[in-house]
């Protein structure tokens, strides 16, 4: 039911902002709890837990978004760089910017939010609890965190997608192909490489030889029905819902999270700042997720009695 309405809707991806309906305002609701007591008996007791994860997540890992004020790639921000149309007009282009993109995830790694959900996760499937990660986090931190439960709403850096032949694949190269070697420089004074398409990342399949794109959503496009399909199986059954280093004022959790705490379940949300959603929610955790989700989702003592 939660998702529905976007897979048949004209709902594009995270950039759209969801309505925000005056009765969140007009009902008079109590501020969110910050007791982590609190929280930690529902946790203990969920056996469903959906974690929604947003960019507030990558960037405690130092993950550039190429957004906002200072978030540039030479001359241009994501916005202006992952869409269809610029890769058709310019596809070296774009494949330097994600080259660069793939190349600084190198550099980094998961921090302490993204490990502790990995190991709670671990943790509670052996206890046959079940964990689901939903983030629109395109960098594959948490996977390299550990997590095997992940729906990536808006693809992977190291996913590829083949123009000809759609073949999705997976890929960790670097360079990713030789033309991109040493390309993709940041600094504004950069040119173009202008690497003839012939040399950009092909299709291995045999006989196409197709041009690949990166296997992301880029802005205008909508998202994966199959990955969607999945998120409202998760979000309708989850009995405990964190939202985890987004804003809930941006899709998807802008969609999902307000929608769960309707149906009665509670969802915490842990984030830098609060959001027009915070007063739906049941608890609010201020401050960096890398901070504050460790010790709330830490493993509880053996039942003492
Ligand atoms: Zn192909």
């Amino acid at each position: 039911m939660i998702v529905r309405q976007l897979t048949c809707g004209a709902i594009r991806n995270s950039h759209l902002y969801a309505h925000l309906r005056k009765p969140w305002g007009s009902q008079s609701m109590a501020r969110p709890s910050s007791d982590l007591a609190a929280f930690r008996e529902i946790f203990s007791k969920a056996n469903n837990i959906a974690i929604l994860t947003g960019a507030g997540v990558s960037a405690e890992s130092g993950v550039p978004t190429f957004r906002g004020a200072g978030g540039y790639w030479r001359k241009w921000q994501a916005q202006e760089l992952a869409t269809p149309e610029a890769f058709a007009r310019n596809p070296s282009r774009v494949w330097e910017f994600y080259h660069y993109r793939r190349e600084v995830m190198l550099t980094k790694n998961p921090n302490p939010a993204h490990l502790a959900i990995a190991e709670c996760e671990e943790r509670l499937s052996k206890q046959g609890r079940k964990v689901t990660v939903i983030t629109q986090n395109i960098d594959e931190l948490h996977r390299r965190a550990g997590s095997k439960n992940i729906l990536e709403l808006h693809g992977s850096l190291f996913k590829t997608r083949c123009m000809s032949c759609g073949d999705e694949a997976a890929n960790y190269k670097s360079p990713i192909c030789a033309a991109l070697e040493g390309k993709g420089a940041p600094d504004p004074n950069t040119h173009d490489a202008q690497i003839p398409v012939q040399q950009l990342p092909r299709c291995e399949k045999t006989g196409c030889h197709g041009l690949l794109r990166p296997a992301v959503v880029w802005f205008g496009e909508t998202l994966d029905s199959d990955v969607l399909t999945s998120a409202e199986k998760v979000l309708d059954s989850c009995d405990l819902c964190l939202v985890v280093g987004t804003s809930s004022v941006v899709y998807p959790a802008a969609m999902f999270a307000p929608q769960v705490a309707a149906r009665g379940v509670p969802v915490a949300e842990f984030n830098m700042e609060d959001t027009p959603a915070t007063m739906r929610f049941k608890f609010h955790f201020h401050g960096p997720c890398g901070t504050t989700l460790p010790p709330a989702l830490m493993g509880h003592r053996v039942q003492e009695k």
